[in-house]
């Protein structure tokens, strides 16, 4: 039975889903990009993250095309534009989102990072697409510590996750963000995960990687997916990357391949501002 984390209502998500970030640029890339989602469907990655954002609507387009005919399998996460995010201009993306997502309800609907609207404006927008059955959970993305306290205040008690930039040389959530979220019962969700394929395949990644046989980037996913509370999203265009981001979830790292990683990559000892990719 794959890893799955548990969402702030109960509900079980895997731990290992699937990004869209510069899918649906082309028309030349798309069948490819849908028989990648599709194939990851197949291995159970049935969390799929993507936003308004990602080629301007294009990537929901290929999320809807994927998703078509096995809805119901899907757990489908997606993001409004903070420029969107006044309690009307919520309402307003999330229809246009829903139309290119070929769907009548998105899963987890986060704001994708904090703009100028109040969030009390933002909840509100989110609360009304609640309550119309249009979004079934809210929560946020780049939000660091100080922006969670002013969720809470402002009445975000019901944020279900804050997706971050979270990987072996991004470490900086460790040391204050992630005690927060444990503390409030909300799981983070991890993007770029392998760095958007820069991380480096040789030093403690590499070495861990060759006592299992695996590659590189199995041990950095793997790394991410050892918190009980934190879903990964790589994504993956193609269906051999899809395949391998599969089977790293087979990967357990000892104490031994945790102290390597640390030595290469160590964890914050400070608090460090939280970074976007
Ligand atoms: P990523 O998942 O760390 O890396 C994606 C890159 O890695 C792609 O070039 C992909 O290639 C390659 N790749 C995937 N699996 C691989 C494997 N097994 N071996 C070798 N290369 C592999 O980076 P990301 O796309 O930035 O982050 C993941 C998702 O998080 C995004 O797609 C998006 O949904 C979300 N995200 C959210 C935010 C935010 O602000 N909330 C920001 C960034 C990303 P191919 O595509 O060619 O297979």
């Amino acid at each position: 039975m794959p890893k799955s984390v548990t969402l702030p209502n109960g509900e079980l998500v895997p731990a290992l889903g699937q990004g869209t970030w510069y899918m649906g640029e082309s028309a030349a890339g798309r069948a490819g990009e849908v028989a990648a989602l599709r194939a990851g469907l197949d291995l159970g990655l049935t969390l799929v993250d993507t936003a308004e954002m990602y080629a301007d609507g294009g990537a929901e387009e290929v999320v809807g095309e994927a998703m078509a005919g096995r809805r119901d399998e899907v757990f489908v996460v997606s993001k409004v534009f903070p420029h969107n995010a006044s309690r009307a201009g919520v309402q307003a993306a999330c229809e246009r989102s829903l139309k290119r997502l070929r769907t009548d309800r998105i899963d987890l609907y986060l704001l994708h990072w904090r703009g100028s609207h109040p969030l009390a404006e933002t909840i509100a927008g989110f609360e009304a697409l609640q309550r119309a059955g249009k979004i079934r959970l809210w929560g946020v993305s780049n939000f660091d510590t100080s922006d969670m306290e002013d969720l809470q205040k402002a009445g975000g008690g019901a944020c279900a996750t804050n997706q971050v930039l979270y990987n072996v040389s991004r470490r900086g959530p460790e040391f204050d963000l992630f005690p927060f979220l444990a503390r409030a019962g909300i799981p983070a969700m991890a993007y770029s995960p392998i760095e958007q394929a820069r991380l480096p395949r040789s030093g403690a990644l590499g070495a861990v990687a060759k006592k299992y046989a695996v590659d590189p980037f199995h041990v950095a996913l793997a790394w991410v997916m050892r918190r009980p509370d934190v879903i990964a999203i790589p994504k993956a265009s193609r269906i051999s990357h899809v395949e391998a981001n599969a089977r790293a979830r087979a990967l357990v790292l000892d104490a031994e391949d945790l102290a390597a990683i640390d030595r290469d990559f160590p964890a914050p000892r400070r608090k460090v501002a939280l970074e976007m990719i």
